[in-house]
């Protein structure tokens, strides 16, 4: 298939025990990852845990110290990153300023010496899959960063890669502009069938546009799994945190019971939660539950899965409201939908929402 065809084309991406170290840092931690044809995986985490480095090695601007990298089973390690038959968006759009869109678009293709009436026909055609087509003629700075990202896009496509390779390319973009070029990059992606990977600190972005997030902390991958799962089933804290499960709780564990733990809090409330891990009876525990995972009741509640908090602010947030309460040592986050106005601020109590199930961990675990 080429840049007007719908036909699906997928390639294998491994990451084999990829190492990447500068100096005394080491980047990349011994990273294995696999990326199944079509597939679009996101590498999310904080600033500084290694998810560019990792791309760029797979984009071949850095080698690895050690491991390799494969496309359909063979290592590309020895190729240069113009030999790899990887398309790459950047950040920043990393255009030439002096080439008008459609220059831009041809300038790999023209790399490869191919014919002029093809390279004619691939500008075009990957232009209209961006929709870009009528900007052709335009140099960069007449176009908006939205647009120019497009062109940037499409000089990714028009080389027909095995492998696109996405690093942070929304991050210079406002809002609006992010989101409809989120949904233009997911819907050409899935139409052309493209491998892909997208480097994000975003968690919002990885949620919507990815089959797989891998969550990277410190050079390593501490969760790969469909988003769904990674809010759901957090594999560690960190990744609990990093996707927005931020109010942390303490407790012990009174029972198991089937896949599930009953947790006595210390906070003075007995609630459900679930883990992959294996706790044993009597372990000390730390329980993350998300802000929508709570809700609020009167001080004079009697529910024993309600515990004791003070209230200390109440925020409307569009349709909802951010309460944020104190109990004991923890501070803690609720999320709801807004009814009325909020409570004063003052002593309430908080309940786990009826179906919900927050994560556990060991009670050292750091996030
Ligand atoms: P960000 O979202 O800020 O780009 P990142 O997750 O992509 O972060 P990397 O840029 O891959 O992280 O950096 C990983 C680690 O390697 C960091 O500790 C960083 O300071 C370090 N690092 C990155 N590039 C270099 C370099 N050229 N020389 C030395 N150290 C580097």
């Amino acid at each position: 298939a080429d840049a007007d065809g719908s036909r699906p084309r997928g390639h294998r991406l491994d990451m084999d025990g990829v190492r990447v170290r500068y100096g005394q840092t080491l980047a990349v931690r011994d990273v294995t990852l696999g990326v199944e044809p079509g597939e679009m995986l996101a590498l999310l985490g904080p600033s500084g845990c290694g998810k560019t480095t990792l791309l760029r090695t797979v984009a071949g601007f850095i080698r690895a110290d050690a491991g390799r990298v494969l496309v359909d089973g063979n290592a590309i390690d020895h190729l240069p990153p113009g030999r790899r038959g990887v398309g790459i968006v950047f950040q920043s759009y990393a255009l030439f300023p002096h080439m008008s869109a459609a220059e831009n678009v041809a300038y790999g293709l023209e790399a490869r010496r191919l014919p002029k009436a093809e390279i004619v026909r691939k500008v075009e055609a990957a232009l209209a899959a961006v929709r870009m087509e009528s900007f052709a003629e335009r140099r960069p700075r007449a176009l908006s960063g939205g647009q120019q990202q497009r062109v940037a896009l499409a000089r990714a496509l028009a080389i027909e890669p095995s492998i696109l390779l996405l690093d942070e390319p929304f991050a210079a973009l406002d809002r609006s502009l992010r989101l409809d070029l989120q949904l233009e990059i997911k819907r050409i992606q899935r139409r052309f069938g493209v491998t892909a990977v997208l480097v994000t600190h975003d968690q919002d972005e990885a949620m919507s546009m990815s089959d797989r997030m891998a969550v990277m902390n410190a050079g390593r991958v501490e969760q790969v799994a469909p988003p769904a799962e990674v809010y759901d089933r957090p594999a560690t804290a960190f990744v609990a945190g990093f996707v927005g499960t931020t109010n942390r709780l303490y407790g012990r564990v009174e029972a198991r019971e089937g896949e599930d733990y009953r947790i006595r809090l210390d906070a003075g409330a007995t609630v459900t939660a679930a883990s992959p891990r294996g706790f044993a009876v009597g372990e000390r525990v730390l329980v993350c539950a998300r802000p929508e995972q709570l809700t609020l009741r009167d001080a004079g509640d009697a529910d024993p899965a309600a515990f004791p908090a003070r209230l200390r602010q109440s925020l409307p947030i569009g349709p909802a409201t951010i309460h944020d309460l104190e109990t004991g040592a923890s501070e803690i986050k609720l999320h709801e939908a807004r009814r009325g106005a909020p409570p004063p601020p003052g002593p309430v109590r908080i309940a786990i929402l009826p179906g919900a199930t927050p994560s556990i961990f060991p009670e050292g675990e750091t996030a």
